[in-house]
């Protein structure tokens, strides 16, 4: 449920979003799309870009208590959110929807979800079955059996199991095994020991042992089942890849038959497992971290049963508790909002339920949501915007002074074969099989889950369906695949700030132009570069292409790596190095685009402002944001983009027609000398 699918299906986004504000919808005309009054012009540009930019705007908007950071995908997120539920609104009007048609699911659904009344009555009740089902379990065997039962209800005690496109042969899917079982965000938060996180590790347990009791525990027996949770997590921990070693996909790539997994990891009885999941032949498994699943094995051994019992009613209890009775709801966002990301106030109830909704029936949402608000005419500007930049970047591909020619023919191929996906897909998924009933919210998510899991159980050794997306036409976000080679833009994205049909062509190229290279670049980027124009992980590189690319994203790395935030806190820049290969490579070719948009030409300036200035005025802006202390620091640890702040005061810099733009001198904070700035795409 809450966890569920951060299943890491190798998308590598261009944005984990957080959340927003309520804001009415403004339309931005051209002469608003960059607004002087944002910008704090006692700031110089060379000494901290992004405050220049939006200095004015983030003081002027704190982040709102519900929240734990606020800017420009949170405001789109925001009237995203209020489109949909007047969509909903407008189908509870119609009293006659059929019982099974779309109309009367994404009701119900909605509607159950804001039955709190129901909600708070049932309790615990709608969990109870379950939990006595892992009460009565006798043997490992019938453990291993429940784990199984709960993944098919996306509940995920100790790892997750789904279909995906083999790595080597991206046109079939395979079923895969991923490391998990987790509550708190990363290994770090289990084995390291400074005083932020031990603080946080306390809470945990404290939260916990607070789930335990509202299920009848005492205080005693739920202190004892916190430590046994935290120890059984620590010890997955131990076993778990960390964020750096899950970066390489080359180790993160062991297909192998059912009997050498049974050799590697003895004692999970995995052919009980899969028959329990209803998959008599899994096929070919890709094990993705052999370590983990070495070590839980081990583990299976060692810990008693009555533990792992122990541990998987706590599963089941932390991710049900957003679905049911309020004091669950509560314990849960006081750790996961206060404590881990600084939240003051929980989001309105209608916006967690819609969210819920979305997740869950988000295709049949996306359908209506794009009928409504998605002009057709922005898919038709899009492509042509794709196709711009797909241009200026084979340029820059045949312009490279460190790639021999070889490789650049292979890497131009590669970019010749990015297929393109905008607006939503041209298929949607049938929902026919779904059913939702009025007055049951759990069992609603029951349903969906099941659902949801059935449909991607199916797919074990089919060939991969190409057509299908993986995000929702309302998500304001985007991504590359690198298993399909495709680049994808939903809907919710193609909006202003980043796609303004009335404003000028530099406004466009600095925001959504930079969307589009910075996912294009995803297929060269550390990760990307591994995979070939198919999407199979195939080397096609020459050694020394290699070696000289290794170089410069080393260079990178370093800028990143001592840009400082919160006074002591650092970007990883190994970490975050595929996102900033992406954005530094995103805004050179979406430059290099509006050059040739502009073909010589040297428009009027615009509020003063030259199309190159506004360019990258319009780059900082998307990327304006209030966020909290505690989720900076979090996100510091677990996302792999760098914050907004780093996002926009490195790239540009590496750049030199940058410094003319906005006369950044030496001895300027953030300058970099000219021999110094990393080019790499
Ligand atoms: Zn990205």
């Amino acid at each position: 449920m809450k966890k569920l699918l951060s299943i890491p299906l190798a998308l590598a986004m261009i944005w984990a979003l957080g959340s927003c504000n309520q804001q009415p919808k403004k339309q931005t005309g051209m002469n608003e799309a960059i607004n002087p009054a944002n910008m704090d012009k006692n700031i110089l540009p060379g000494n901290n870009f992004y405050e220049y930019v939006n200095g004015n705007w983030i003081k002027d908007h704190p982040v709102p208590p519900e929240y734990s950071s606020y800017g420009a995908f949170t405001v789109l997120y925001e009237n995203n959110e209020k489109e949909l539920k007047d969509l909903i609104d407008e189908i509870s009007k119609k009293k006659d929807a059929p019982m099974g048609s779309i109309d009367q699911k994404i009701r119900d659904f909605f509607n159950s979800g804001m039955d709190t009344a129901q909600i708070n009555a049932a309790g615990i009740k709608p969990i109870e079955p379950e939990l006595q089902t892992i009460q009565n379990i006798k043997t490992k065997k019938e453990l291993d059996a429940e784990i199984a039962k709960l993944h098919t209800m996306r509940v995920h005690p100790l790892f997750f199991f789904y279909a995906g496109a083999d790595e080597k042969n991206s046109s079939m899917e395979i079923a895969n095994l991923h490391q998990g079982g987790l509550g708190l965000p990363d290994v770090d938060y289990y084995l390291k020991d400074d005083a932020p996180i031990k603080k946080i590790r306390e809470a945990y347990k404290q939260y916990i042992a607070r789930l335990f009791e509202l299920k009848g525990d005492s205080g005693k027996e739920a202190q004892k089942a916190a430590n046994t949770v935290l120890d059984i997590e620590t010890q997955l921990a131990k076993v778990s890849f960390t964020r750096l070693e899950r970066r390489v996909p080359e180790n993160n790539y062991n297909k192998m038959p059912l009997a050498q997994l049974e050799k590697i990891s003895p004692d999970f009885d995995w052919s009980v497992y899969f028959a329990a999941l209803g998959l008599k032949n899994p096929g070919d498994i890709n094990v993705s971290q052999l370590r983990f699943f070495e070590g839980i094995s081990k583990l299976m051994k060692e810990i008693p049963l009555s533990q792992w019992k122990t541990y998987l009613e706590w599963k089941m209890l932390d991710d049900a508790a957003p679905f049911l009775s309020e004091p669950f709801v509560e314990a849960q966002f006081d750790f996961f909002g206060k404590t881990l990301s600084g939240q003051q106030e929980m989001r309105p109830r209608w916006k967690r339920v819609l969210g819920v909704t979305s997740g869950n029936m988000g295709e049949a949402l996306g359908k209506l949501y794009v009928e409504k608000y998605f002009p057709p005419e922005s898919k038709k500007r899009m492509l042509e915007l794709v196709e711009n930049l797909r241009a200026a970047f084979a340029e820059r591909i045949k312009k490279l002074d460190w790639m021999s020619e070889g490789t650049k023919e292979k890497a131009l191929e590669k970019l010749e074969a990015i297929t393109v996906k905008i607006g939503y897909p041209d298929k949607w998924r049938d929902y026919s099989a779904l059913q939702i009933i009025p007055d049951n919210y759990f069992q609603n998510l029951v349903n969906a889950s099941k659902f949801s899991f059935e449909y991607n159980l199916e797919k074990v050794g089919k060939p991969v369906d190409k057509s299908e997306w993986g995000m929702t036409p309302q998500t304001v976000n985007a991504y590359y695949n690198p298993s399909n080679n495709e680049i994808v833009f939903p809907a919710g994205i193609l909006q202003p700030p980043f796609f303004n049909k009335d404003a000028d062509d530099a406004v466009n190229y600095g925001a959504i132009g930079v969307v589009i290279g910075h996912e294009m670049t995803h297929g060269f980027d550390d990760q990307g570069r591994k995979y070939d124009k198919e999407g199979n992980m195939n080397d096609w590189w020459t050694k020394e292409d290699a070696e000289r690319f290794a170089k410069k994203t080393a260079e990178l790395a370093k800028e990143y790596d001592n840009y400082t935030l919160l006074d002591s806190l650092h970007v990883n820049g190994e970490m975050t190095m595929g996102e900033n290969i992406a954005d530094l490579g995103g805004l050179n070719i979406s430059h290099d685009a509006l050059m040739r948009a502009l073909n010589g030409k040297t428009p009027k300036p615009i509020q003063g402002f030259t199309a190159d200035q506004r360019f990258f005025l319009s780059y900082a802006t998307i990327w304006r944001q209030s966020i909290r202390p505690k989720e900076l620091a979090k996100r510091l640890k677990t996302d792999v983009h760098s914050p907004a702040e780093a996002r926009v005061n490195i790239p540009p810099f590496n750049m030199d027609v940058f410094y003319k733009d906005f006369d950044i001198k030496a001895g300027e904070k953030l300058y970099i000398a000219p021999d110094d700035r990393v080019k790499i795409w």
